[in-house]
């Protein structure tokens, strides 16, 4: 039987140092976070190209800087490079820095991944306009975010890996709770709460809605307790304060004080 070389066994003509910043830490293997590593390599690829054949999507990176100077993902990485990548700040003035995108994330508008099911109502119900179907399939994902400019969200990383997408975002905690904070959080969205505005079944826009007009449709308790309504006109379902939302509104009261609506 031939012996297929092993990787080790190949050398390579140049090799560059990498250091990536953050949260990127957690997209490395275990013994490559919070470290410089050498990256050994032919010819002068794209800087883009080693990133992610480290397992770092493009679309978590923000700003790569070599040997002291911004780049962009075209640059071709040269011999005894020290590169540092850097993830989207948001929140951080990096302004006198070249970002990679024009207008980073600023468009707030998302697509879900099919397991994030519960995520995505939280962000309806916070306002966020959030397209979910639990049949979308990866490629659908990946079109949807690049045709209509959407942050897509999954759990699974080889979808940012896809070169159509320019928004994207790995969710790291597999708790729903905890998801819509980190989403929050990272998108710098407590100022941007909207509660009562979109539908958490189908994403449509809420109307108010008199009480008497729905009262059929509420359970005893509601219709004694609640007199403030909202109902979706594309699905009919109604909404009224101190649902979920309410909890909600609480929790970020707390986590983004400036945000309290
Ligand atoms: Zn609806």
């Amino acid at each position: 039987m031939k012996r297929r070389p092993l990787d080790s066994d190949r050398t390579f003509e140049h090799a560059a140092e990498f250091r990536f910043y953050e949260e990127l830490n957690d997209f490395l293997k275990p013994g490559q976070r919070q470290r410089t590593l050498v990256y050994r390599f032919d010819g002068h690829p794209g800087i883009k190209d080693p990133i992610e054949a480290m397992g770092v999507p493009h679309v978590e990176v923000d700003l790569v800087v070599v040997n002291g100077e911004s780049v962009g993902f075209g640059y071709p990485l040269q011999d005894g490079d020290r590169v540092a990548v850097y993830p989207v700040f948001e929140g951080i003035d990096i302004s006198p820095i070249v970002k990679l995108r024009d207008k980073p994330l600023r468009q707030i508008a998302f697509v879900v991944d099919v397991n994030l099911g519960r995520l995505a109502r939280n962000l309806r119900l916070l306002g966020f306009d959030t397209l979910f179907s639990n049949a979308y399939r990866d490629d659908e994902i990946v079109a949807i975010s690049a045709k209509e400019k959407r942050i897509a969200l999954t759990r699974d990383r080889r979808l940012l890996h896809a070169k159509a997408v320019t928004h994207g975002y790995w969710v790291r905690s597999v708790w729903p709770s905890r998801q819509i904070e980190e989403v929050v959080r990272r998108f710098d969205l407590g100022g941007v709460i909207r509660p009562f505005s979109r539908c958490a079944d189908c994403n449509g826009l809420l109307e108010p809605v008199g009480k008497d007009q729905v009262a059929d449709q509420l359970e005893p308790k509601t219709k004694k307790y609640y007199d403030t309504f909202y109902r979706c006109p594309a699905c009919g379902k109604v909404f009224w304060e101190g649902s979920h939302v309410e909890k909600l509104r609480e929790r970020f009261k707390g986590m983004f004080p400036a945000a309290a609506p």
